[in-house]
């Protein structure tokens, strides 16, 4: 097909995800052809620099010779097989290698598809262990203002973020929501880099005075991602886990956007020295090659659904591509990758570098705020300086800065007024460097005052 007709079909046929497909009149998608490492090439041969991993799905760039072979090694065995009451080798051997990593104790590992499938998985899970272990009030979640789990029902429900989900509102769980952290506008006038987290008493309070409704709480360790980069600190973490074990509630971590490396260590939960109770995994697990998502789950969970089939015990949840193999061979490869290569190691002059930029981004007028956890970085566009008065979302600043950035070859995905960066963990520094340099010049020109 010319790159014409497959506008045309586009225009005609396809609806995409977090679109108005109004916007596809002034700026259509772009035909993508094949990638290269940080690059990602049209069917024109131009060259845009992945600055977001393709919704921080890709790890280690695009094309990757390893994750390449693994793949064709596994297609060339089986594609895919029913999951329930069969078995194979890549499989048992990433559920291996996640619960060796995991933080925490976890021992069971649970395969579905896609992020918010896990978050499904992981409120069920805890919703029916309570049920089965003498506690069937305890049936409610809590999640935080601003939270982002994912667009299914229940994912949603506990979500925070107004844009994805007031809508639905009529069709969503009944669920409590507790203030989370706000460090770039923290009501205590405390810097996130020292404080002790007194934002935490209202997870505190609530949980304190529920707890017996109160199944789980969930939140995104560290970044919480839709939210437009909200960075907060370990110490609230560490505050958590001390809450859910005090009230008997569980722990959900998700850290579907935050796992893998993204916020220098393989999961956010080590900042904090702690471990979840059920542990949300997807995104990078595959190096962004294919669909797969795992829940890892403690052995006192798993046991409360162990029991002779009359029982009833037994979690019936499923879905159609559990435990796919060509996905679970690439979740092994990518972390054989993590374990023969210093990917970790290597972040060091990335993030250097994105505190050098940091600086130049703070002069700028228009920029409330520059943050960093491991190499995702964020820059908070204000309208004014001086009360962090932001921009009215309906003048569309992000969006506009995607639209210069593109025209200069690199594609950021800004969350309304946040430009953000969480590029492969192994993108060359040249090509981070000029990642940042287009951003800067995509908002200078867009904002003044350089
Ligand atoms: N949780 C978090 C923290 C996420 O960032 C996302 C996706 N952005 C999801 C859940 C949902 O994952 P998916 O898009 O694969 O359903």
């Amino acid at each position: 097909m010319t790159k014409d007709q497959i506008l045309d079909i586009d225009r005609r046929h396809l609806w995409h995800p977090c679109t108005q497909q109004k916007d596809h009149e002034l700026q259509p998608p772009i035909p993508i052809a094949r990638g290269e490492g940080s690059w990602l090439v049209d069917v024109d041969g131009r060259r845009y620099i992945d600055g977001v991993s393709s919704w921080w799905v890709n790890l280690f760039g695009h094309n990757h010779p390893r994750l390449n072979r693994a793949l064709q090694q596994q297609a060339e065995r089986i594609a895919h097989h029913i999951f329930a009451g069969f078995t194979h080798e890549p499989a048992a051997e990433l559920a291996q290698r996640l619960v060796a990593l995991a933080p925490g104790n976890l021992n069971r590992v649970f395969l579905a598809d896609n992020g918010s499938a896990a978050v499904e998985v992981a409120l069920k899970m805890s919703f029916q262990y309570w049920q089965q272990s003498g506690r069937p009030d305890k049936i409610r979640f809590v999640s935080l203002t601003e939270a982002y789990h994912g667009e299914t029902v229940g994912a949603l429900s506990v979500g925070g973020c107004d844009l994805y989900r007031d809508i639905y509102r009529p069709m969503l769980l009944d669920t409590f929501q507790a203030q989370g952290p706000d460090c770039f506008r923290c009501p205590y006038g405390l810097s996130r880099d020292r404080c002790d987290a007194p934002c935490f008493e209202h997870l505190e309070r609530l949980v304190a005075e529920r707890h017996r409704e109160i199944a789980a709480v969930i939140v995104e360790p560290l970044i919480q991602g839709a939210a437009g980069m909200r960075i907060y600190p370990p110490v609230y973490l560490r505050k958590l886990r001390q809450l859910c074990d005090t009230w008997q509630v569980h722990y959900i971590a998700d850290e579907i956007a935050v796992g893998f490396g993204r916020t220098g260590k393989l999961f956010a939960n080590e900042h904090a020295g702690v471990g979840p109770d059920l542990l949300c995994l997807s995104k990078g697990i595959t190096g962004g090659y294919l669909p797969l998502s795992a829940v890892l789950a403690t052995e006192d969970i798993y046991q409360a659904f162990y029991d002779d089939y009359a029982t009833l015990r037994a979690f019936l949840h499923s879905h159609s591509y559990t435990g796919n193999p060509l996905a679970c061979a690439l979740a092994v490869e990518v972390q054989k990758i993590f374990a023969e290569e210093p990917i970790l190691a290597d972040l060091a002059p990335r993030t250097a570098l994105l505190d050098a930029w940091a600086e130049r981004f703070r002069q700028h007028p228009r920029v409330g705020e520059f943050r960093r956890c491991g190499l995702v970085a964020a820059v908070e566009l204000v309208a004014r300086q001086e009360g962090k008065i932001p921009f009215p979302w309906q003048e569309r600043k992000g969006y506009a800065i995607y639209r210069r950035a593109l025209e200069k070859g690199a594609l950021l995905r800004p969350l309304g007024n946040v430009i953000y960066f969480m590029p492969a963990l192994n993108i060359p520094l040249d090509t981070l460097d000029q990642l940042l340099d287009i951003a800067w010049q995509a908002m200078v020109e867009e904002l003044g005052g350089a």
